[in-house]
């Protein structure tokens, strides 16, 4: 039997990060050890998980904010979504392992520490613990952002990071056109798909098949976000697997006659797990 090579989508890439210790367990034991992601997926990582935690760490360095406990509260009021409410859950779990009383003044700067510490080993561990699948330099701006980690000037450092990732998201910037050119005839199947599939799938299919539409030579990285999943499906090397949990690579990696796997959803193992220790 041949070794699969997993290619990890976004959607595996952030639960082996962060997740629950079951459905960790689940991937270790269901990804082998030839792991390869792409900038692009690094790019969508960096957007779920490192942004968010860096703007929280920019909140917590400003004078106004008291403590931990102060900030936590700060952010639960300003954000709604799921996403970004679990940043307080990953904070909470990352300064109690290291005994920080959340509430104590004296340790808002041990936490902030902590939290840029956070930052710079999940970015070193991706480059680490992952092949990359090689450099497109036709890929999304943002794919190209480098963090410069300098200890002495964090607060500038990560500020101005925070700028620079954003800076493409309204303007046409994002550079990625040159890569739909390339593969332009891939684009053109998903566009002219008639796919035999159920109406959830259909209207998921039709949803990017408006934004291809919408393709053009400027380009900001809102827009070039919204295809996300189809310069990932279009990205995924033929002699590997994609791994993910998303509906949308149903269609997407048949259309394009690629391997794939749908994994089940952090939920659906912690459910298992549940029934198993009943
Ligand atoms: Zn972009």
């Amino acid at each position: 039997m041949s070794k699969v090579k997993h290619f990890l989508d976004t959607s595996i890439l952030r639960p082996i990060h962060s997740s629950s210790s079951e459905y960790k367990k689940y991937l270790n034991n269901n990804l082998g050890k030839d792991r390869y992601i792409s900038h692009y997926i690094q790019k969508e990582f960096v957007n779920g998980l490192i942004i968010p935690m860096m703007s929280f760490y920019s909140l917590l360095r400003m004078k106004h904010i008291t403590s931990v406990a102060d900030a936590l509260s700060v952010w639960n009021n300003k954000f709604n979504s799921r996403e970004l409410k679990s940043i307080n859950v990953l904070v909470v779990n990352l300064l109690s392992s290291h005994y920080i009383d959340l509430n104590d003044l004296r340790k808002k700067d041990s936490a902030s520490k902590l939290i840029a510490d956070y930052i710079r080993r999940l970015l070193s561990l991706l480059e680490l613990r992952f092949k990359f699948i090689g450099v497109d330099n036709n890929l999304c701006v943002k794919t190209k952002l480098v963090l410069d980690y300098d200890l002495d000037k964090l607060d500038n450092i990560f500020s101005q990071y925070l700028k620079d990732f954003k800076k493409s998201d309204d303007s046409k910037i994002c550079n990625i056109n040159t890569f739909f050119k390339t593969h332009s005839s891939q684009i053109d199947k998903i566009q002219k798909s008639t796919l035999n599939i159920d109406k959830t799938d259909r209207s998921g299919l039709e949803k990017i098949q408006k934004n291809i539409k919408s393709i053009n030579n400027n380009m900001s990285c809102v827009k070039c976000a919204k295809l996300g999943d189809m310069i990932i499906s279009i990205l995924t090397p033929s002699n590997m697997r994609l791994e993910h949990t998303d509906n949308s690579f149903d269609y997407l990696m048949e259309l394009l006659e690629k391997t794939h796997y749908k994994h089940p959803s952090e939920l659906a193992i912690q459910k298992k797990a549940e029934t198993v220790s009943k």
